[in-house]
């Protein structure tokens, strides 16, 4: 399967992350990536950037070293009503929206709370992408969420790097997960999550557990650019 687009990285606004869009572009371009969606962390991630960031997002060029570049945020959800620490006038001008579960922006832990909140999360239009559902410490009821996925046609999320340097833990929950998405006719995307430039593209771990899970290539977006932009115009998006 060939994985053309990255939906999940991060530039050093992020505050703990260490490329710069050229530098991560440079690089998705080396490995033959036609796309990647630039989505730093919303700013109530200790260090992430001022909201400021978000609004001047319109100066970023759409394409660069012949890789397009989506414009985007990685939202916290920051309570079980699913509310982000991103306001709505700034949400409808971005291209793609990440909402995830963070530990230091999210004060539950029980499986109630941390399955509402992503549930809400999905009702909001300008959401399009849930990130790293399978993270151990948020358990969720995933027959819930996935049913709420696809009630709500939002995308759930594959991220590479929880099985390689974060959320250690969440290979079982996310092959659990991509197993029911299938059954349950859910959309999937990869994102490699790079905090540094050489893990751009880095889809090697989400690979194997969609092999695993036998995943219908027809429900994963990264396959083909138009796919995953039809899907966001669908959503309203770009
Ligand atoms: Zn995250
Ligand atoms: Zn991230």
């Amino acid at each position: 399967m060939n994985l053309l687009l990255d939906t999940h990285t991060h530039t050093v606004a992020s505050g703990h992350a260490y490329s710069t869009i050229m530098e991560n572009a440079k690089e998705a371009s080396k490995k033959g990536l036609k796309l990647i969606c630039m989505t730093d962390h919303g700013p109530k991630m200790p260090g992430g950037p001022h909201i400021f960031h978000f609004g001047n997002l319109k100066v970023m060029p759409k394409e660069i070293y012949g890789v397009e570049i989506l414009k985007g945020v990685e939202a916290n959800i920051v309570d079980r009503d699913g509310n982000l620490d991103i306001p709505e006038e700034i949400l409808k001008k971005l291209d793609v929206v990440i909402a995830s579960l963070h530990d230091v922006c999210f004060p539950y832990r029980d499986v109630d709370s941390n399955t509402e909140a992503i549930i809400n999360a999905m009702k909001n239009p300008y959401v399009d992408i849930i990130g790293h559902p399978g993270n151990p410490i948020f358990d969720i009821d995933v027959d819930r969420v996935l049913e709420a996925a696809r009630e709500y046609d939002t995308c759930i999320e594959i991220n590479n790097s929880s099985f390689v340097s974060s959320r250690v833990g969440s290979y079982d929950n996310c092959l659990l997960i991509a197993k029911k998405a299938s059954e349950k006719n859910v959309k999937i995307c990869v994102g490699s999550d790079a905090h540094i430039s050489f893990d751009v593209g880095r889809f090697d771990k989400a690979l194997e557990v969609i092999e695993k899970a036998n995943l219908d290539e027809n429900l994963i977006l990264n396959t083909n650019v138009d796919k995953f932009k039809e899907y966001l115009k669908n959503k309203g998006k770009l």
